[in-house]
């Protein structure tokens, strides 16, 4: 090794002893007769000192980044010089050589300041001095010790670690495949995988029971704000299990790891909701818990009749009314505050946003003369004092993400406390499927291999989404962290399921016929979840983006700015493949 010792490893313990160190120079100070270095590595930063001659002479011309090798003797810092902020902050190295390693161009942003001012795309295009910063060391860091604690935890419990397939077919899990396009057989292609899926159900059929991967994840979505094209999750199966076997598992996993690395205490058995309860509630399946007392509800009954043109359109066009309801708002919201989330929920594409406030005797609202008295009752009866109700009536989805918008904006802005500071739940009982309008077939909420309720069997051939399923998701603080369920392991409700959703027998055959066929040589019942690591790291980090805890993601445009990816390739690599350009 270049060196002897790690610099942040020096203490007290060791003045005396003479060490080789070897960094990158982090800060110099130079006064005159004697110059400092601040050295770092991995481990931390410690304080050189030269003042002979030679060390002054080579020492002097050397600039920030550059990569050095120091040897010298550990000495206690003069009286009145410790830094306290420093683990190395006692003790100094008197250099008696140095040498230049390499030197570097001047950084494009400073590695040392604890904020970054530089944009995100130079971050990710300098990303090699971006990690040097210690916040994303100890990002990295963090995720490495999650990661090897989970290896650890799920090796104790039986599971053994297996590798999937990268190049694979198609999985459906909702979104669009990346393909790519097979040299040995032109015209054909694989697809990355969107999961392991059904992978790791085969691996029950082939009598593994117990198993897990960190996997990667491919999905070609359309990116929104924390998307990557690929992500990374902690994928489990397991044979033999019902739901509650799942859950127990995985509260002991996170227990146990999430409390290893970020020293949090999370209950035994987190609680358990079905779907329906939480989206009577929430109108929401994963609301942040923290604030039980934000709301968002559906008054379509409230104004099933009324006069007031905007919500009479928007229920004749089949839309429906949604209030976010923020409690002891009132009083402390501003009028600039009010027009400020009525001009979010329009830039965010909605044509308008109504809010009423409730001080506990009436009603204030622009709207109000729209309302008719028992419309103003219902709406009295359904609040409490200092309750602020904002309403939309955008379609679902657009709805959705304008009241989360505005309530995470308004917990800050009127400061509202959580109630507490972590919360997890276990959502379960999912519809098993929602029709498309547009494509007029049925499809899976979560997952094609989701197992229905015994019971709602039958109601596949007569009322399907109505059908009950073995789906659940974890939810932490309002962020879906984890998905799963119990599958089909029998070939016929498998096949049952396709069929609904729209895939013809020869179409079942040629895109499940390997599953299926799985599946009827005596598969075990088998369940499992895929959690993910980038979310959760992120999460307990208190990061806001998944990008902070990954050493080289994707900017929101799916672009790598270091590498350049995706770019172009030459007309021969086409032709090898046996693909033209439109
Ligand atoms: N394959 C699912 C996913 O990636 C997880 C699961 O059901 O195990 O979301």
């Amino acid at each position: 090794m270049l060196k002897t010792h790690d610099c942040g490893a020096l203490t007290k313990d060791s003045i005396g002893q003479t060490v080789t160190l070897a960094g990158w120079v982090h800060a110099i100070r130079n006064h005159g007769g004697v110059l400092f270095i601040d050295l770092r590595d991995r481990s931390g930063i410690v304080q050189t000192v030269y003042s002979t001659p030679d060390t002054l002479k080579t020492a002097a011309a050397f600039s920030l980044e550059y990569v050095i090798q120091v040897e010298g003797v550990v000495r206690q810092r003069p009286q009145g010089t410790a830094n306290d902020d420093l683990t190395t902050g006692a003790i100094e190295i008197l250099a008696n050589k140095t040498t230049l390693l390499n030197p570097a161009t001047p950084s494009p942003f400073s590695i040392a300041d604890k904020t970054i001012e530089a944009a995100e795309e130079t971050r990710l295009k300098y990303r090699f001095l971006d990690l040097r910063r210690a916040k994303m060391q100890r990002a990295i860091r963090t995720r490495h010790e999650f990661v090897y604690a989970v290896r650890e935890f799920m090796n104790k419990e039986g599971f053994w670690e297996i590798e999937t397939p990268i190049l694979t077919k198609s999985t459906p899990e909702g979104a669009r495949d990346f393909l790519v396009p097979c040299r040995l057989h032109p015209g054909t292609f694989y697809a990355l995988p969107q999961s392991p899926q059904i992978f790791k159900q085969i691996l029950m059929a082939s009598g593994m029971e117990r198993y897990f991967q960190i996997a990667r994840a491919f999905r070609d979505e359309d990116l929104r704000a924390d998307r990557q094209p690929e992500h990374t999750q902690i994928d489990i199966e397991m044979s033999f299990v019902e739901k509650e076997d799942v859950f127990a598992l995985v509260e002991r996993m996170l227990g146990h790891t999430l409390g290893k690395v970020f020293a949090v205490k999370l209950p035994e058995r987190f609680p358990r909701t079905t779907y329906q309860e939480i989206m009577d509630k929430y109108q929401s399946d994963k609301p942040d818990l923290r604030y039980p007392d934000i709301l968002r509800r559906k008054f379509d009954d409230v104004f099933a009749k009324t006069g007031f043109k905007v919500f009479a359109a928007a229920l004749a066009e089949g839309r429906s009314i949604y209030a976010l309801t923020m409690p002891q708002a009132a009083e402390k919201i501003s009028r600039s505050e009010l027009d400020r989330s009525v001009a979010t929920a329009k830039e965010m594409g909605a044509k308008g946003l109504a809010w009423i406030k409730f001080d506990g005797k009436g009603l204030e609202s622009p709207i109000e003369r729209f309302l008719s008295p028992e419309e103003k009752t219902a709406i009295t009866e359904r609040s409490r004092p200092g309750d602020i109700l904002f309403f939309c009536t955008e379609d679902a989805p657009l709805t959705e993400k304008i009241l989360n918008t505005l309530s995470k904006r308004l917990v800050e802005v009127l400061a509202i406390k959580p109630v507490t500071d972590l919360t997890l739940t276990w959502v379960t009982d999912f519809p098993l499927l929602e029709y498309n309008k547009e494509e007029s077939r049925y499809q899976a909420t979560h997952n094609p291999f989701t197992a229905p309720h015994a019971q709602d069997i039958p109601l596949l051939k007569t009322d399907p989404t109505k059908a009950l399923s073995h789906q659940y998701d974890l939810v932490i603080n309002g962020m879906e962290m984890g998905s799963g369920s119990i599958r089909n392991h029998r070939r016929q409700v498998q096949e049952e399921l396709l069929g609904l959703m729209g895939h013809s027998k020869a179409q079942i055959e040629d895109r499940f016929g390997w599953l299926l066929s799985a599946l009827e040589h005596g598969a075990p019942p088998h369940g499992g979840i895929a959690l993910g690591v980038d979310r959760l790291v992120a999460s307990f980090l208190g990061e806001t983006s998944i990008r902070e805890v990954i050493a080289f993601p994707k900017t929101q445009k799916g672009a790598c700015p270091l590498s350049a990816a995706p770019s172009t390739v030459e007309d021969a690599q086409l032709k090898e493949v046996g693909l033209r350009l439109r």
